[in-house]
Protein backbone atom coordinates (compact mmCIF):
# COMPACT_ATOMS: atom_id res chain seq x y z
CA UNK A 1 0.00 0.00 0.00
CA UNK A 2 1.20 3.83 -0.43
CA UNK A 3 2.79 5.73 2.05
CA UNK A 4 1.90 9.19 2.99
CA UNK A 5 4.72 11.40 4.72
CA UNK A 6 3.48 14.31 6.73
CA UNK A 7 5.96 17.45 7.43
CA UNK A 8 4.95 18.97 10.96
CA UNK A 9 2.98 16.78 13.58
CA UNK A 10 0.77 19.03 15.24
CA UNK A 11 -3.16 18.31 15.34
CA UNK A 12 -3.61 19.11 11.44
CA UNK A 13 -1.20 16.38 10.83
CA UNK A 14 -2.90 14.00 13.37
CA UNK A 15 -6.25 14.40 12.06
CA UNK A 16 -4.74 13.88 8.78
CA UNK A 17 -2.69 10.56 9.79
CA UNK A 18 -6.45 9.24 11.60
CA UNK A 19 -7.93 10.23 7.81
CA UNK A 20 -5.30 8.62 5.92
CA UNK A 21 -5.42 5.55 8.28
CA UNK A 22 -9.03 4.61 7.49
CA UNK A 23 -7.93 4.47 3.69
CA UNK A 24 -5.46 2.14 4.49
CA UNK A 25 -2.82 4.46 3.59
CA UNK A 26 0.45 4.31 6.06
CA UNK A 27 1.78 7.71 7.88
CA UNK A 28 5.16 8.95 8.29
CA UNK A 29 5.18 12.06 10.36
CA UNK A 30 8.11 14.18 10.37
CA UNK A 31 8.42 16.82 13.33
CA UNK A 32 11.63 17.80 15.35
CA UNK A 33 9.31 17.90 18.31
CA UNK A 34 8.90 14.07 19.82
CA UNK A 35 5.83 13.04 20.79
CA UNK A 36 3.70 15.39 19.60
CA UNK A 37 -0.26 15.15 18.12
CA UNK A 38 0.35 13.69 15.08
CA UNK A 39 3.42 11.13 16.03
CA UNK A 40 1.15 9.64 18.81
CA UNK A 41 -1.21 8.12 16.29
CA UNK A 42 0.86 7.89 12.98
CA UNK A 43 2.03 4.18 12.14
CA UNK A 44 5.51 5.31 12.06
CA UNK A 45 7.65 8.24 13.10
CA UNK A 46 10.89 9.74 11.91
CA UNK A 47 11.98 12.37 14.61
CA UNK A 48 15.00 14.69 13.61
CA UNK A 49 16.00 18.41 13.18
CA UNK A 50 14.28 20.55 10.11
CA UNK A 51 18.17 20.90 8.81
CA UNK A 52 18.77 16.81 9.12
CA UNK A 53 19.37 16.36 5.52
CA UNK A 54 20.19 12.52 6.77
CA UNK A 55 17.04 12.30 8.24
CA UNK A 56 15.07 14.33 5.22
CA UNK A 57 16.17 11.79 2.95
CA UNK A 58 15.42 8.49 4.36
CA UNK A 59 12.32 9.87 5.33
CA UNK A 60 11.36 11.19 1.24
CA UNK A 61 12.94 7.74 0.61
CA UNK A 62 10.08 6.13 2.68
CA UNK A 63 7.29 7.67 1.51
CA UNK A 64 4.94 8.03 -1.77
CA UNK A 65 4.38 11.02 -1.66
CA UNK A 66 4.71 14.27 0.89
CA UNK A 67 2.01 16.96 2.11
CA UNK A 68 2.31 19.34 5.09
CA UNK A 69 0.37 20.40 7.94
CA UNK A 70 2.06 23.87 8.47
CA UNK A 71 3.57 26.66 5.82
CA UNK A 72 6.57 27.66 7.09
CA UNK A 73 9.04 24.38 6.39
CA UNK A 74 12.63 26.12 6.09
CA UNK A 75 13.59 25.95 2.09
CA UNK A 76 16.25 23.89 2.11
CA UNK A 77 14.50 21.09 3.57
CA UNK A 78 11.45 21.08 0.92
CA UNK A 79 14.67 20.85 -1.87
CA UNK A 80 16.48 17.63 -0.08
CA UNK A 81 12.61 16.28 -0.26
CA UNK A 82 11.47 16.92 -3.20
CA UNK A 83 14.38 15.83 -4.75
CA UNK A 84 13.24 12.33 -4.12
CA UNK A 85 9.69 12.60 -4.05
CA UNK A 86 6.73 15.09 -4.81
CA UNK A 87 5.55 17.26 -2.48
CA UNK A 88 1.89 18.41 -2.83
CA UNK A 89 0.62 20.86 -2.44
CA UNK A 90 3.01 22.31 -4.52
CA UNK A 91 6.22 24.69 -3.57
CA UNK A 92 4.44 27.66 -5.44
CA UNK A 93 1.34 28.04 -3.29
CA UNK A 94 3.86 27.60 -0.31
CA UNK A 95 5.80 30.31 -1.36
CA UNK A 96 3.13 32.51 -1.95
CA UNK A 97 1.40 31.50 1.46
CA UNK A 98 4.51 31.81 3.42
CA UNK A 99 4.89 35.67 2.57
CA UNK A 100 1.53 38.23 3.74
CA UNK A 101 3.22 40.32 0.86
CA UNK A 102 3.90 37.72 -2.02
CA UNK A 103 0.02 36.17 -0.90
CA UNK A 104 -1.44 39.79 -1.33
CA UNK A 105 0.12 40.71 -4.45
CA UNK A 106 -0.74 36.87 -6.47
CA UNK A 107 -4.73 37.71 -4.87
CA UNK A 108 -4.34 41.15 -6.10
CA UNK A 109 -3.63 39.81 -9.65
CA UNK A 110 -6.04 37.36 -10.02
CA UNK A 111 -8.30 40.26 -10.02
CA UNK A 112 -9.55 39.47 -6.23
CA UNK A 113 -10.13 42.04 -3.51
CA UNK A 114 -7.23 42.43 -0.63
CA UNK A 115 -7.29 44.88 2.09
CA UNK A 116 -5.36 47.60 0.90
CA UNK A 117 -1.50 47.03 1.99
CA UNK A 118 2.21 48.05 1.68
CA UNK A 119 5.26 47.07 2.25
CA UNK A 120 7.31 48.11 5.76
CA UNK A 121 10.77 47.50 6.34
CA UNK A 122 11.51 50.59 8.46
CA UNK A 123 9.61 53.19 11.41
CA UNK A 124 9.85 55.77 7.92
CA UNK A 125 8.42 53.20 5.28
CA UNK A 126 5.25 52.80 8.16
CA UNK A 127 4.94 56.36 8.60
CA UNK A 128 4.65 57.03 4.56
CA UNK A 129 2.08 53.79 4.37
CA UNK A 130 0.15 55.26 7.02
CA UNK A 131 -0.03 58.51 5.10
CA UNK A 132 -1.14 56.44 2.30
CA UNK A 133 -3.74 53.73 3.94
CA UNK A 134 -5.20 55.91 6.65
CA UNK A 135 -6.00 54.50 10.18
CA UNK A 136 -7.10 52.47 11.13
CA UNK A 137 -4.75 49.92 10.43
CA UNK A 138 -2.68 46.53 11.28
CA UNK A 139 0.76 45.87 10.69
CA UNK A 140 1.91 42.27 10.55
CA UNK A 141 5.01 40.91 10.15
CA UNK A 142 5.42 39.02 6.53
CA UNK A 143 6.42 35.80 7.58
CA UNK A 144 5.33 33.15 10.62
CA UNK A 145 2.30 35.22 11.87
CA UNK A 146 -0.58 32.44 13.13
CA UNK A 147 -3.39 32.97 15.31
CA UNK A 148 -2.97 36.77 15.13
CA UNK A 149 0.71 36.77 16.66
CA UNK A 150 3.28 38.99 14.90
CA UNK A 151 0.31 41.81 14.83
CA UNK A 152 -0.18 45.37 15.76
CA UNK A 153 -3.05 47.58 15.48
CA UNK A 154 -2.68 51.02 14.63
CA UNK A 155 -5.42 53.34 15.42
CA UNK A 156 -3.30 56.58 15.09
CA UNK A 157 0.12 57.89 13.40
CA UNK A 158 1.57 58.58 17.00
CA UNK A 159 0.98 54.82 17.68
CA UNK A 160 3.64 54.17 14.63
CA UNK A 161 6.65 53.77 16.62
CA UNK A 162 5.50 50.85 19.10
CA UNK A 163 3.98 48.95 16.34
CA UNK A 164 7.33 49.02 14.61
CA UNK A 165 8.78 47.86 17.81
CA UNK A 166 6.41 45.70 18.11
CA UNK A 167 7.75 43.87 14.83
CA UNK A 168 11.27 43.33 16.24
CA UNK A 169 12.61 44.49 12.50
CA UNK A 170 11.08 42.13 10.97
CA UNK A 171 9.76 42.36 7.31
CA UNK A 172 6.28 43.77 7.72
CA UNK A 173 3.27 44.59 5.64
CA UNK A 174 0.33 47.49 6.61
CA UNK A 175 -3.28 46.35 5.86
CA UNK A 176 -5.77 48.76 6.05
CA UNK A 177 -8.68 47.95 8.47
CA UNK A 178 -11.20 46.05 6.45
CA UNK A 179 -14.69 47.39 7.76
CA UNK A 180 -16.94 43.61 7.71
CA UNK A 181 -19.68 42.58 8.87
CA UNK A 182 -18.49 39.19 9.24
CA UNK A 183 -15.70 36.64 8.42
CA UNK A 184 -16.31 33.12 5.74
CA UNK A 185 -13.94 30.60 4.79
CA UNK A 186 -13.88 28.09 2.31
CA UNK A 187 -12.25 25.14 2.68
CA UNK A 188 -11.75 23.53 -1.48
CA UNK A 189 -9.97 20.74 -2.37
CA UNK A 190 -8.23 20.18 -5.87
CA UNK A 191 -7.32 16.70 -7.51
CA UNK A 192 -4.30 15.57 -9.47
CA UNK A 193 -6.97 15.63 -12.65
CA UNK A 194 -7.81 19.35 -12.03
CA UNK A 195 -11.09 18.76 -10.19
CA UNK A 196 -12.33 21.06 -7.90
CA UNK A 197 -14.82 20.43 -4.92
CA UNK A 198 -15.34 22.71 -2.43
CA UNK A 199 -17.15 22.46 1.13
CA UNK A 200 -19.50 24.67 1.90
CA UNK A 201 -18.77 28.81 3.24
CA UNK A 202 -18.29 28.62 7.20
CA UNK A 203 -18.93 31.88 9.21
CA UNK A 204 -16.10 32.61 11.69
CA UNK A 205 -15.81 34.39 14.67
CA UNK A 206 -12.14 35.25 16.30
CA UNK A 207 -11.52 36.51 20.01
CA UNK A 208 -7.96 38.18 20.47
CA UNK A 209 -6.74 37.29 16.61
CA UNK A 210 -7.97 33.41 17.16
CA UNK A 211 -10.79 31.20 15.75
CA UNK A 212 -13.37 30.71 18.25
CA UNK A 213 -16.28 29.40 16.66
CA UNK A 214 -16.70 28.23 12.82
CA UNK A 215 -20.85 27.64 11.85
CA UNK A 216 -22.63 26.36 8.98
CA UNK A 217 -24.60 27.44 7.09
CA UNK A 218 -22.77 30.96 6.43
CA UNK A 219 -25.92 33.60 7.34
CA UNK A 220 -24.69 35.38 4.08
CA UNK A 221 -27.16 35.58 1.07
CA UNK A 222 -27.03 32.58 -1.59
CA UNK A 223 -25.22 34.86 -3.98
CA UNK A 224 -22.16 35.29 -1.83
CA UNK A 225 -21.76 32.16 -0.56
CA UNK A 226 -21.71 31.03 -4.40
CA UNK A 227 -19.17 33.84 -5.01
CA UNK A 228 -16.92 32.44 -1.99
CA UNK A 229 -16.54 29.13 -3.49
CA UNK A 230 -15.62 30.57 -6.90
CA UNK A 231 -13.21 32.73 -5.42
CA UNK A 232 -11.79 29.56 -4.05
CA UNK A 233 -11.92 27.49 -7.16
CA UNK A 234 -10.00 30.45 -8.57
CA UNK A 235 -6.70 30.78 -6.41
CA UNK A 236 -6.90 26.34 -6.30
CA UNK A 237 -7.08 26.58 -10.07
CA UNK A 238 -4.48 29.58 -11.03
CA UNK A 239 -1.78 26.94 -8.01
CA UNK A 240 -2.16 24.56 -10.00
CA UNK A 241 -3.23 22.87 -6.93
CA UNK A 242 -2.92 19.51 -5.84
CA UNK A 243 -4.80 18.81 -1.99
CA UNK A 244 -7.07 21.36 0.31
CA UNK A 245 -6.79 24.83 0.61
CA UNK A 246 -8.32 27.19 3.05
CA UNK A 247 -9.36 30.89 2.11
CA UNK A 248 -10.52 33.41 4.72
CA UNK A 249 -12.57 35.94 3.26
CA UNK A 250 -14.31 39.32 4.87
CA UNK A 251 -17.74 40.15 3.90
CA UNK A 252 -18.11 44.02 3.12
CA UNK A 253 -20.71 45.94 1.72
CA UNK A 254 -18.29 45.90 -1.48
CA UNK A 255 -18.73 42.49 -1.70
CA UNK A 256 -15.74 40.06 -0.19
CA UNK A 257 -12.33 40.74 0.29
CA UNK A 258 -9.77 37.66 0.88
CA UNK A 259 -7.66 38.22 4.11
CA UNK A 260 -5.67 35.23 3.70
CA UNK A 261 -5.14 31.57 2.58
CA UNK A 262 -3.37 28.33 4.38
CA UNK A 263 -2.23 25.72 2.01
CA UNK A 264 -3.61 22.90 3.75
CA UNK A 265 -6.36 21.90 6.11
CA UNK A 266 -7.97 24.58 8.35
CA UNK A 267 -9.35 24.99 11.78
CA UNK A 268 -12.50 26.23 10.14
CA UNK A 269 -13.12 23.66 8.40
CA UNK A 270 -12.80 20.94 11.37
CA UNK A 271 -16.85 21.39 11.13
CA UNK A 272 -16.49 19.18 8.05
CA UNK A 273 -15.71 16.08 10.59
CA UNK A 274 -19.50 16.01 11.81
CA UNK A 275 -21.51 17.97 8.70
CA UNK A 276 -20.38 16.09 5.93
CA UNK A 277 -19.45 12.61 3.88
CA UNK A 278 -16.16 12.93 3.57
CA UNK A 279 -14.07 15.37 5.59
CA UNK A 280 -11.30 17.98 5.03
CA UNK A 281 -8.72 15.69 6.07
CA UNK A 282 -9.82 12.63 3.79
CA UNK A 283 -10.23 15.27 0.69
CA UNK A 284 -6.86 16.23 1.31
CA UNK A 285 -5.70 12.44 1.83
CA UNK A 286 -7.25 11.97 -1.33
CA UNK A 287 -6.42 14.33 -3.40
CA UNK A 288 -2.19 14.52 -2.19
CA UNK A 289 -2.43 10.80 -2.93
CA UNK A 290 -3.47 10.93 -6.13
CA UNK A 291 -6.91 9.11 -5.06
CA UNK A 292 -10.73 11.39 -6.84
CA UNK A 293 -11.96 13.64 -4.56
CA UNK A 294 -14.62 12.40 -2.62
CA UNK A 295 -18.42 13.79 -1.82
CA UNK A 296 -17.70 16.68 0.50
CA UNK A 297 -21.49 17.61 0.31
CA UNK A 298 -22.82 18.71 3.57
CA UNK A 299 -25.87 16.73 5.31
CA UNK A 300 -26.06 18.69 9.05
CA UNK A 301 -26.04 22.36 10.31
CA UNK A 302 -22.84 22.20 12.39
CA UNK A 303 -21.62 24.76 15.22
CA UNK A 304 -17.74 23.95 15.68
CA UNK A 305 -16.47 25.54 18.94
CA UNK A 306 -12.57 25.75 19.33
CA UNK A 307 -11.34 24.68 22.69
CA UNK A 308 -8.29 26.61 23.84
CA UNK A 309 -6.22 26.35 26.96
CA UNK A 310 -8.04 26.11 29.81
CA UNK A 311 -11.66 25.23 27.87
CA UNK A 312 -10.13 21.94 28.33
CA UNK A 313 -11.34 21.50 31.78
CA UNK A 314 -14.69 21.47 30.50
CA UNK A 315 -14.23 18.42 28.57
CA UNK A 316 -16.01 15.85 31.07
CA UNK A 317 -19.09 18.52 30.55
CA UNK A 318 -19.08 17.97 27.13
CA UNK A 319 -18.20 14.33 27.12
CA UNK A 320 -21.66 14.05 29.02
CA UNK A 321 -23.08 16.32 26.27
CA UNK A 322 -22.25 13.92 23.79
CA UNK A 323 -21.04 16.15 21.62
CA UNK A 324 -18.30 15.17 18.80
CA UNK A 325 -15.35 15.77 20.71
CA UNK A 326 -11.92 15.78 19.22
CA UNK A 327 -9.03 16.24 21.70
CA UNK A 328 -5.49 16.75 20.57
CA UNK A 329 -3.17 14.65 22.99
CA UNK A 330 -1.45 17.96 24.15
CA UNK A 331 -0.12 17.40 27.55
CA UNK A 332 0.28 21.32 28.79
CA UNK A 333 -3.04 23.78 28.64
CA UNK A 334 -1.23 26.86 27.64
CA UNK A 335 -2.71 30.12 27.29
CA UNK A 336 -4.23 30.28 23.70
CA UNK A 337 -2.74 26.95 22.72
CA UNK A 338 -5.26 25.00 20.75
CA UNK A 339 -6.39 21.56 23.00
CA UNK A 340 -9.67 20.41 20.89
CA UNK A 341 -12.23 21.22 19.16
CA UNK A 342 -16.19 20.12 20.12
CA UNK A 343 -18.62 19.75 16.65
CA UNK A 344 -22.16 20.29 17.59
CA UNK A 345 -25.20 19.24 14.64
CA UNK A 346 -28.12 22.18 15.73
CA UNK A 347 -29.83 20.71 12.29
CA UNK A 348 -30.23 18.17 9.76
CA UNK A 349 -30.20 19.92 6.26
CA UNK A 350 -29.76 16.78 4.11
P1 LIG B 1 -4.58 32.51 11.28
O1 LIG B 1 -4.47 31.82 12.61
O2 LIG B 1 -5.98 32.49 10.70
O3 LIG B 1 -3.53 32.10 10.29
P2 LIG B 1 -3.21 35.06 11.30
O4 LIG B 1 -2.32 35.20 12.47
O5 LIG B 1 -2.59 34.71 9.99
O6 LIG B 1 -4.39 34.04 11.63
P3 LIG B 1 -5.02 37.05 10.18
O7 LIG B 1 -5.96 36.05 9.63
O8 LIG B 1 -4.27 37.90 9.23
O9 LIG B 1 -3.98 36.41 11.22
O10 LIG B 1 -5.79 37.99 11.21
C1 LIG B 1 -6.50 37.44 12.32
C2 LIG B 1 -7.84 38.13 12.42
O11 LIG B 1 -7.64 39.55 12.61
C3 LIG B 1 -8.70 38.03 11.17
O12 LIG B 1 -9.43 36.83 11.11
C4 LIG B 1 -9.59 39.26 11.34
O13 LIG B 1 -10.57 39.03 12.32
C5 LIG B 1 -8.60 40.28 11.87
N1 LIG B 1 -7.93 40.98 10.76
C6 LIG B 1 -6.74 40.69 10.20
N2 LIG B 1 -6.44 41.54 9.20
C7 LIG B 1 -7.46 42.40 9.09
C8 LIG B 1 -7.77 43.51 8.25
N3 LIG B 1 -6.92 43.94 7.30
N4 LIG B 1 -8.95 44.16 8.44
C9 LIG B 1 -9.82 43.77 9.41
N5 LIG B 1 -9.58 42.73 10.25
C10 LIG B 1 -8.44 42.05 10.10
MG1 LIG C 1 -2.74 33.06 8.84
MG1 LIG D 1 -6.27 34.11 9.48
Amino acid sequence: GATLGILGGGQLGRMLALAAARLGIRVHVYDPAAGGPAAQVAAAETVAAWDDTGALARFAAEVDAVTYEFENIPTASLDAIEALVPIRPGRRALAVSQDRLTEKRFLRDLGLATAPFAPVDSLAELESALAELGTPAILKTRRFGYDGKGQARLRDVAEAPAAWAAMGGAPSILEGLVPFSAELSVIGGRGADGAVACFDPGENVHEDGILRRTSVPATVPAALATDAVLIAGRILNALDYIGVLGVELFVTDAGLVVNEIAPRVHNSGHWTQTGCTICQFEQHVRAVCGWPLGDGSRHSDVVMENLIGDDIARVPALAAEGAALHLYGKAEARPGRKMGHVNRIVARSG
